[in-house]
């Protein structure tokens, strides 16, 4: 019998981190393995507020670094996933005695259309509030905005994104399977495995141990690596509230609050309007954060101060929350501390390479994994050349701003196809929404209905190639359909997920 293979990289962690560099690195030619102990983003990577941004608000922390490499990235990533990723326009209204004087908005927005290498994103003007309509939906005490760029990105998407096209360069990606134990012999790791479906202990073994756990990566070094006094990351809980749209315009809004922090209102789903989020200190397991009574109270009277209607408690449809790991740098202030990422080290002359991933944003998730490649080449040596720069992500091989093109040629070749379920899919799959769709000549062909636009194809394409098991998975991470679904539907695609994909567990959920 063959000997089990010695891998070059073991990714812990599932996350748009530990997904990126899984494809980065297959990509140049390691071979990679990943484990993630839930589903594909279902930590930290699924609860952001899906900007693919600068951070206009880090300016005030001069954190110049980290808000220029932000600002490149953005048309980097809308240039190689335009199907989940797209510009965002934002009105940032202002008001004498606000919170900032309009003089260091217009500073800090100078800088934001110059330091960042923008070319296809329009630069920040001036808006007169009482004849735009984005001051429609506002109290009337709004004369003047500003209007500045930045992107929109379905987070969960991307994450699987990464993970579908790192197995496709040949990565080994295992979900619901958590690492317990990684012990090092020599310069080789041994790494115990266990599958949370049916509690099979597995050991793997790999030259150097990548540690993207996120907020749990000081649990994973003093729990599974055995290490003590660990404190690397600060974790700082963010809550989210979607209630009905409170206006039509694609535009998103900036507000300043009165104690000095910005929240967003932003167009979600068609239908929805998104507003958050919250900073806070969190201390716990980070898989039972949940919005507290005093966050949802917070957005919506944050909100309220703008919206001409008050956001009222009775208008949310949904909630969520997730935490930061933030590399802890010492801020007194959870909105202080640092956004940027650190990657340490450690191992080598005959002891097993471990490098450690703190903090860092979804949008310089890719920088981060080049970044974390040059660790690599330290203590493995190089492989191939850096490639993720301009390689677009599955379904996004079509132009930029080819989003309409892409849904006429999708109803082209499918012609039975509603309007509205071919501009989601396309939204969700890009090109690959005729691999989806396959051979169907009529809705009949899609399979079973499960209400709220979702078809049995989509579910099977999910679990063929998305590894989707749970109704969580699907209504909540790959689709956002559960924005539309009821007890009873979502019963009903559990039990046909069961039959399809045997008994599993929804692990921490
Ligand atoms: C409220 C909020 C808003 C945000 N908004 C934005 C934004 O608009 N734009 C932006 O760019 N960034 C934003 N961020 C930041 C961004 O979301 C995070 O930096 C990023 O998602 C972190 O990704 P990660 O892969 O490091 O962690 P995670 O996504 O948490 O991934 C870590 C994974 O490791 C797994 N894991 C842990 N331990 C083990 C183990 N022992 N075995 C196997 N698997 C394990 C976990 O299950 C988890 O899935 C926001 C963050 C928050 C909280």
């Amino acid at each position: 019998m063959d000997a089990a293979p010695v891998h070059d990289i073991f990714v812990i962690g599932g996350g748009i981190n530990g997904c990126g560099i899984a494809r980065d690195a297959v990509g140049r030619g390691y071979s990679v393995f990943l484990a993630e102990m839930n589903d594909l983003a279902s930590g930290t990577s699924s609860g952001s507020t899906k900007l693919i941004h600068g951070g206009l608000r880090y300016l005030e922390f001069y954190e110049f670094r980290l808000v220029r490499e932000a600002l490149m990235e953005r048309e980097v990533l809308w240039r190689n996933a335009p199907h989940i990723i797209w510009p965002m326009r934002f009105v940032l209204p202002y008001f004498a005695g606000g919170p900032r004087p309009a003089w260091m908005l217009r500073l800090g927005l100078f800088l934001y259309d110059h330091i960042g290498g923008r070319k296809a994103l329009p630069a920040t003007r001036t808006l007169d509030m009482k004849r735009d309509v984005a001051g429609k939906p506002l109290k009337p005490i709004f004369s003047k905005a500003f209007e500045y760029s930045d992107g929109w990105v379905n987070d969960a998407r991307l994450v699987v994104l990464n993970a579908r096209d790192a197995a496709d360069r040949g990565a080994v990606i295992r979900t619901r399977t958590r690492v317990v134990a990684a012990r090092r012999d020599n310069d080789i790791w041994t790494i115990t495995i266990e599958d949370l479906r049916s509690r099979a202990i597995e050991t793997v073994q790999a030259r150097l141990l990548v540690n993207a756990a996120g907020p749990w990566v000081d649990h994973v070094l003093s729990e599974t690596v055995g290490k003590n006094d660990v404190h690397n990351v600060r974790l700082v809980q963010g809550s989210h509230i979607v209630v009905r749209k409170k206006f039509d315009d694609p535009r998103a809004y900036f507000f300043q609050n009165k104690d000095g922090r910005i929240i967003f209102a932003i167009p979600y789903e068609d239908e929805f309007t998104l507003i958050g989020t919250t900073d806070r200190d969190f201390t716990g397991d980070p898989h039972d954060v949940k919005i507290s009574d005093g966050e949802i109270d917070y957005l919506c009277d944050a909100a309220s101060e703008y919206f001409a209607q008050p956001v009222l408690r009775d208008d949310i449809v949904w909630t969520y929350s997730a935490v930061r790991p933030l590399y802890d740098d010492g801020a007194s202030k959870a909105q202080e501390a640092t956004r940027d990422y650190v990657l340490k080290a450690e191992g080598g002359a005959g002891l097993a390479p471990l490098v450690n991933a703190f903090g860092g944003k979804i949008t310089t998730y890719r920088r981060l994994a080049e970044s974390m490649i040059e660790k690599i080449e330290e203590f493995l040596g190089k492989r191939g050349p850096s490639w993720t720069v301009s390689a677009p992500l599955p379904g996004g091989d079509f132009p930029a701003t080819g989003y309409e093109a892409e849904v006429t040629r999708l109803k082209q070749a499918y012609a039975f196809l509603d309007p509205r379920l071919a501009r989601r899919l396309v939204r969700l799959y890009g090109t690959r929404a005729h691999a989806l769709l396959g051979p169907a000549r009529s809705i009949a062909d899609l399979g079973q209905d499960f209400g709220g636009d979702l078809y049995e194809a989509e579910v099977r394409y999910l679990v063929e190639h998305e590894w989707a098991e749970t109704a969580q998975d699907i209504l909540w991470r790959r689709t956002k359909r559960g924005l539309h679904f009821d007890r009873k539907q979502t019963a009903e695609l559990e039990a046909f997920l069961r039959r399809i994909c045997g008994p599993h567990i929804a692990a921490a959920e």
